[in-house]
C-alpha cells in the first residue's frame, strides 16, 4: 500500500461518514501519522507506507469518522500565530476566538508593560498568542479544570513563555489574585437546552464544561463580569468573548458593573463575538 492508495480508501470512508473536508482530513492524519508535512504527502503519494504507519492511520480514519475531530486526533491546532497542543480537556480553538487576540493588540499596540488575566484559559491560546507578542506583558490564567492547566503548561514550555505566565487551577468565584490591566475571558456561553443543537462532532467529544452557560447561556459570562469588576484596574479593559444573541444582556449586565462599551465586534460570519469595554 502506498500513500495514496490509503489516502483514497480514507477519502472514501469519510465521505460516506458524512465527513465534509474528507480529502484534506486524510491528507492531515497521513501527515500526523508520518510526521511530515502536508506538502510532502502529496509530493511522494507513491511511497510505500510500513505496516506499522498503515495500522496507525487506518485507526485515526476509523476514530475520524466517528466524528472524533481532527484537532484531538492529532494533537494539534493552529490558533493565531502558532500551534498549540490540544487534547479533550480543552475546547479546540476557534478562529473566531483570534478576534479577541487582534483586539487586544490593537488596543495595547502603544504599551509595553501590562499585567493580563485569562478566565478560563482551556489550551491556553489566547493569553499566550497575546505574551507572544507582547514580550513585557505579565499573564495569569485560571481553570477549573486541572488537566486544562496541565494542557496549558505544556503549551507554555512549547512557546518557551515560562517566566512571563503563572496559572491556577480555580473557578472563577473563588480567584482572588492580583489586579489586571486587562482581562480577557472565553467563557462557556451555550444555553444549556440547546446543547444538543451544536454540531455532534463539538457536543460528543468537546469538554461540556467549557460549552455550557447554564439554562439561559448567561451563568459564567455573569460570574466573570463580576469577577472581572473586582479584579480589573480602573481603566482597565475586559475583552469578552459572547454568543451570537448575547449581546444586549452582556451590555446591561457591563453596565451595572460600572463599565463603559467601547464596541462589539463581529466574526468572520458576521455574528456579534467579542465585546470590549473599559471599568470606569
Ligand atoms: N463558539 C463555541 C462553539 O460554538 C462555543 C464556545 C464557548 O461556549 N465559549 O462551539
Amino acid at each position: 500500500m502506498n500513500i495514496e492508495n490509503e489516502i483514497n480508501k480514507a477519502f472514501i470512508r469519510l465521505k460516506k461518514n458524512n465527513i465534509q473536508s474528507a480529502k484534506l482530513d486524510s491528507e492531515i492524519l497521513m501527515s500526523s501519522v508520518l510526521k511530515k508535512n502536508r506538502k510532502f504527502i502529496i509530493l511522494n503519494s507513491s511511497q510505500n507506507l510500513k505496516k506499522k504507519s498503515i495500522s496507525i492511520f487506518r485507526d485515526l480514519v476509523n476514530k475520524r469518522s466517528n466524528g472524533k475531530p481532527i484537532a484531538y486526533l492529532t494533537g494539534k491546532k493552529e490558533f493565531w500565530k502558532n500551534e498549540f497542543n490540544v487534547n479533550e480537556d480543552v475546547l479546540v480553538p476557534r478562529p473566531d476566538t483570534e478576534l479577541i487576540v487582534e483586539q487586544v493588540l490593537e488596543f495595547s499596540k502603544n504599551k509595553s508593560k501590562l499585567s493580563i488575566l485569562d478566565i478560563g484559559v482551556g489550551s491556553g491560546c489566547i493569553l499566550l498568542s497575546i505574551i507572544l507578542e507582547k514580550k513585557n506583558f505579565q499573564g495569569v490564567g485560571i481553570d477549573i479544570n486541572k488537566k486544562s492547566i496541565d494542557m496549558c503548561k505544556k503549551n507554555t514550555l512549547k512557546l518557551k513563555l515560562r517566566d512571563k505566565v503563572k496559572f491556577f487551577k480555580s473557578d472563577v468565584d473563588n480567584f482572588n489574585y492580583g489586579k489586571y490591566d486587562l482581562i480577557v475571558s472565553n467563557p462557556p456561553y451555550i444555553n444549556s437546552l440547546k446543547l444538543k443543537y451544536l454540531e455532534s462532532d463539538i457536543i460528543k467529544f468537546e469538554p461540556r464544561i467549557a460549552l455550557d452557560g447554564g439554562l439561559d447561556g448567561m451563568s459564567e459570562i455573569r460570574k466573570v463580569i463580576d469577577k472581572s469588576s473586582e479584579l480589573i484596574k480602573k481603566n482597565g479593559k475586559l475583552f469578552l468573548e459572547i454568543g451570537f444573541d448575547q449581546k444586549y444582556k452582556v451590555k446591561k449586565i457591563l453596565k451595572d458593573k460600572g463599565f463603559y462599551i467601547n464596541k462589539v465586534v463581529k466574526d468572520l460570519a458576521k455574528n456579534d463575538r467579542c465585546i470590549i469595554s473599559t471599568k470606569i
